[in-house]
């Protein structure tokens, strides 16, 4: 695979009017890859290919897409250590949890997207008293899909799958500072018979090919992951072509822990906020403890900061890695310095500056602000580090609406033993998640956020109607085919 080519129709191509671009790794600092940034001519040129080939797939039947997705999930299974290990490098993520969790989401949502695909009915009639109606489900045409670094598999899985599920045609423009595992993703596809011109890669920015793509005229979905910032700018431009627009941006989670949590609540809190350097959008960065919990609490989260181990993402156990870019570990170290420029919080953990024993790449120190108050920025802006703010509450009444107060509304936690409350707490949450004592949510879930996280839901039959059109027929034939 030659880094620097797109693929286009069914072949790696090289750029029309592209640009060149380093990848860095983010442990060393070094160049490991050159890729080229595209142009519009570039984009247009698999805009066009996805058009010409979505006549056919769009008329592909279930069985045949079904065939297509389990060869998809045969060839990735075998080349999901190759994958892990790409993603490590180029974004940093340590090899082990990169093979593991980072490269193993991939595997989960096709197999997620193939049990969604086999129960998924594309026609059916509207009530039993409606013979001669029927609803059909169809593809909504070309999709442009534009996703992040943080956890690149996730979300290009959760994209392509289902645009492939619903019989569409894509463009995928994967990060600029990930384009590797992207590349890796596309060949897999061909090895596994995506027929050409269905799926296609451009590698770009958001300036050049993210906003060729968001404002095409011949494109009628945009899938975005990323910032809020990039949403609203997407938004915008895909106003003019009224294209379906689906978002999935940045989150401020709130983890509240009351005083009947179980014992490992607190280390359990910090090591979610902290996994993957802190970069996921549901992180739970705010963790608001009641306050006869408090103090021990905050003693427990800056012990279990200090034993978060920073390393190379190349080498092998459990550490975090550093962040994926020099702009981010800027951004990181500047948030960190405004906490502690905050008069009343307190820095138990942590701080600006490199870890010890680290004199290059783009590693930050676990980090824990107690006594934190819901006004202060680092309590507001999604920082996408290892950074944790801590502040404690009174009542259930206090802790639900400070964790509402925000704009964003991904994924909150709850972490009590009482039933009712638990189940009390969820129902007044603005959030697309609430994530409870632990307990993961179940394979096929809806992913998305409530305000400023977005409108858009991944997953399960919620994410595969994002790519699908509606048509209402009247006057249908019960008896014909
Ligand atoms: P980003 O918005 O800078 O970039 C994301 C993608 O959008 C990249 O491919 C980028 O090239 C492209 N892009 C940027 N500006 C664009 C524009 N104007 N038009 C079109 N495309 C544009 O975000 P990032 O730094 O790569 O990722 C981190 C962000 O992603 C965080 O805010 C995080 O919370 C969010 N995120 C959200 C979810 C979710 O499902 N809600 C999941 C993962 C990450």
């Amino acid at each position: 695979m030659n880094t620097e080519h797109f693929y286009i129709d069914g072949q790696w191509v090289a750029s029309l009017d592209g640009t060149a671009l380093d990848v860095i790794d983010p442990s060393t600092e070094e160049v490991i890859a050159k890729v080229t940034l595209g142009g519009t001519r570039d984009t247009d040129a698999a805009v066009a290919a996805a058009s010409r080939a979505f006549a056919s797939w769009s008329q592909s039947s279930k069985d045949e897409r079904l065939a297509l997705l389990t060869r998809i999930l045969e060839v990735y299974s075998r080349r999901s250590d190759e994958m892990g290990e790409l993603i490590s490098r180029e974004m940093g993520a340590p090899v082990s949890m990169a093979r593991t969790a980072q490269s193993g989401t991939g595997t989960y949502h096709i197999e997620g997207f193939i049990k969604t695909l086999q129960e998924f009915e594309f026609e059916r009639e509207l009530r039993p008293d409606t013979p001669a109606d029927r609803i059909l489900y169809e593809p909504i045409g070309v999709c442009a899909l534009i996703t992040p670094w943080n956890w690149p598999m996730n979300q290009i899985a959760l994209k392509v799958m289902p645009a492939l599920a619903a019989g569409c045609t894509m463009v995928l423009k994967p990060s600029e500072l990930s384009p590797l595992s992207g590349m890796l993703f596309a060949d897999i596809l061909h090895e596994a018979g995506v027929p050409a011109g269905v799926f296609n890669l451009v590698n770009g920015d958001g300036a050049g090919v993210g906003t060729a793509l968001s404002g095409h005229p011949d494109v009628a979905l945009v899938s975005f992951t990323g910032s809020s910032r990039a949403g609203t700018a997407i938004t915008k431009n895909a106003a003019d072509t009224l294209k379906r627009v689906a978002l999935e941006l940045g989150g401020k989670g709130a983890n509240i822990i009351f005083a009947d949590a179980r014992e490992s609540a607190v280390a359990e809190g910090v090591a979610r906020c902290f996994n993957n350097t802190g970069q996921s959008c549901n992180a739970p960065t705010r963790m608001l403890v009641e306050r006869s919990r408090y103090e021990q609490a905050v003693k427990e989260a800056a012990e279990a900061a200090e034993r978060t181990a920073v390393d190379l993402a190349s080498a092998q156990g459990k550490h975090i890695g550093p962040l994926v870019s020099q702009a981010q570990f800027e951004k990181v170290q500047r948030l960190i310095s405004v906490g502690l420029e905050e008069d009343k919080a307190r820095l138990v953990a942590g701080g600006t500056g490199l870890p010890e024993g680290h004199e290059r790449g783009y590693f930050v120190k676990p980090t824990v602000f107690a006594d934190c108050t819901n006004d202060m920025q680092i309590m507001r802006e999604e920082i996408f580090g290892p950074v944790l703010s801590m502040m404690p509450f009174d009542t259930e009444e206090e802790a639900i609406r400070i964790a509402n107060d925000t704009p964003y509304g991904l994924t909150n936690y709850v972490q009590t033993s009482d039933p009712d409350r638990a189940n009390r707490v969820a129902r007044q949450l603005r959030s697309g998640m609430v994530d409870m004592n632990g307990q993961a949510r179940s394979a096929r879930s809806p992913f998305g956020g409530y305000k400023q996280s977005g409108n858009g839901r991944e997953g399960g039959t919620w994410g595969l109607e994002e790519f699908l059109e509606i048509k209402a027929v009247g006057g249908w034939m019960p008896d014909g085919h």
